[in-house]
């Protein structure tokens, strides 16, 4: 609850309508992704970096929590209040008039609140495309402060590598505003302040407008589910590729044999790309692609493909035991079911790794065979980015039998995987998901502590405020 003193100042900000406080109405702002849930004191939404700016500078001169939040994506409890009552959510849900479409400088200016799906829909006309791809859909804001990988990161890299620049307020009295929205690709004059903010989850300011970079729309797609002959094939094949089809390669996804057989027992939709086969377990799904519409004489993407697969095939130590080019939406929304199909699989226990490309399947290897003697009520589902080094390495707990809630037996899970992911593989233990309150242990005890030191440092400079729920110090 808040005091009525703040909420008629607060309301005085924003207006009735960037105020919630009904307490249905603040649900869908107090539940996460997943398991997630907190209480809010109220739910701001203000429409414009200066609503913001009025907010941040009171909120902070009254000592007030502010928790930043955009699509509410994130999977690490990053954007959802704790559980105290106490925090303000602060939504970027309404800001969302500025487009500005660069075609030439091949940017778009944007509000931090846009919806990636909707930016991506308003760009169409101009054949260019933000080039971070993922199965969900957050705004914008909230994948400059995760720095989103996402699925073709092989090709474009991810949002700290296509962000040109940013306007953020700063938590501290004033509010400040910092406008870094420069459109230059090169600005080589000291240090770069923007990515200050990018994968920084809100501890140093609250984003509310992007430059983005944009990249012209694929217009050539062939995609191969490729079944390795074994974990310890996947690297060679990796490489194989890139040697063959340099840029072309913009996806090279690992999906095991039970993420794939959930997938399809929950999503029915899917269809079973091996017919009446087994589902083998772990395939490949790659995907090169071109940004040019088909020319005379040129060889199609997908005969390309099919000639590199030939030639894999053809060599000695083959890393394959089965390759099939197929259709390209049907094999992504498998890609894209498999979370959907973990999530229905039963208690996720979910890890967020990457390690050198060479250890992905090295560490998924070793622990099927460590994990059953030690957790034998845990199922592994994993997939992920293995062509980047990222896995999703996700745990199904028999809940029942388990004790998960009542003995603390997640802590011990946790902190095991973790303990074999940095010591023993030299892993991180968030790829791409950034930190929140799930994963804020984790950071307090890999991260050096005179890395801390500077990260406290950093923030009473920039943000001395209550902003987000991560703490880098
Ligand atoms: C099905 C599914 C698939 C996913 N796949 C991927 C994937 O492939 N790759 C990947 O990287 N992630 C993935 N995610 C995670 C998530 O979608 C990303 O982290 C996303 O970028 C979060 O954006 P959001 O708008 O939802 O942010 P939110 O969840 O609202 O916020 C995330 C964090 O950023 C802070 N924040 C939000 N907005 C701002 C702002 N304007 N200024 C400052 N701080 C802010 C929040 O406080 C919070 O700490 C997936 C999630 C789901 C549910």
């Amino acid at each position: 609850m808040i005091d009525a003193r703040h909420r008629a100042a607060l309301l005085d900000i924003v207006g009735e309508k960037g105020l919630v406080e009904d307490r249905q109405a603040m649900a869908a702002y107090e539940i996460g992704a997943r398991y997630d849930r907190g209480r809010a004191a109220l739910v701001l939404r203000p429409a414009s970096t200066a609503e913001v700016s009025t907010c941040v500078g009171y909120c902070v001169r009254e000592r007030i929590a502010l928790v930043p939040q955009s699509g509410n994506t994130g999977l690490v409890s990053g954007s959802t209040p704790d559980a105290g009552g106490t925090q303000v959510v602060l939504s970027l849900d309404r800001l969302t008039a500025v487009f500005d479409l660069d075609v030439d400088n091949r940017s778009v200016h944007v509000d931090a609140g846009m919806k990636l799906s909707d930016m991506n829909a308003r760009l169409e006309h101009s054949g260019l495309f933000f080039p971070i791809d993922l199965g969900a859909d957050p705004r914008i804001g909230g994948m400059l402060a995760t720095n989103t990988g996402g699925s073709r990161f092989l090709r474009y890299g991810d949002v700290r590598k296509n962000t040109l620049g940013l306007k953020v307020v700063l938590a501290d009295e004033n509010g400040t505003v910092l406008d870094l929205l420069s459109g230059l690709r090169k600005n080589n004059t000291g240090v770069d302040w923007k990515q200050l903010f990018v994968g920084t989850c809100g501890a140093f300011g609250i984003i509310t407008e992007c430059m983005l970079n944009l990249e012209p729309v694929p217009r050539q797609v062939a995609t191969a589910y490729l079944v390795p002959s074994d974990g310890a094939a996947i690297t060679p094949l990796l490489r194989m590729m890139e040697e063959r089809l340099g840029s072309y390669l913009s996806a090279f996804e690992g999906m095991s044999g039970n993420a794939m057989s959930a997938a399809l027992a929950h999503v029915p939709s899917l269809r079973n790309p091996f017919r009446n086969a087994p589902i083998p377990a772990y395939v490949i799904l790659a995907e090169v692609s071109r940004s040019w519409q088909p020319r005379a004489g040129e060889q199609p993407l997908d005969a390309v493909l099919e000639t590199v697969l030939a030639e894999i095939w053809d060599a000695a130590d083959v890393p394959l035991a089965n390759a099939f080019v197929g259709p390209s939406n049907e094999m992504w929304a498998m890609r894209h079911a498999l979370s959907e199909g973990a999530k229905h699989a039963g208690r996720l226990v979910a890890f967020d790794l990457s390690f050198r490309r060479a250890d992905v399947m090295a560490f998924c290897e070793w622990m099927k065979s460590e994990l059953p003697s030690r957790f034998p009520d845990v199922a592994i589902i994993d997939f992920g980015h293995v062509g980047d080094g990222g896995v999703h390495f996700n745990l199904v707990v028999d809940e029942a039998r388990s004790g998960l809630v009542s003995d603390g037996f997640e802590t011990r899970l946790r902190d095991w995987v973790y303990s074999v992911a940095i010591d023993r593989f030299g892993g991180s233990f968030s790829a791409e998901h950034g930190i929140g309150r799930k994963n804020q242990t984790y950071y307090d005890i890999y991260t050096p502590q005179k890395t801390r030191n500077l990260g406290a440092g950093l923030k009473r400079l920039i943000s001395p405020g209550r902003v987000g729920a991560v703490r880098f110090g």
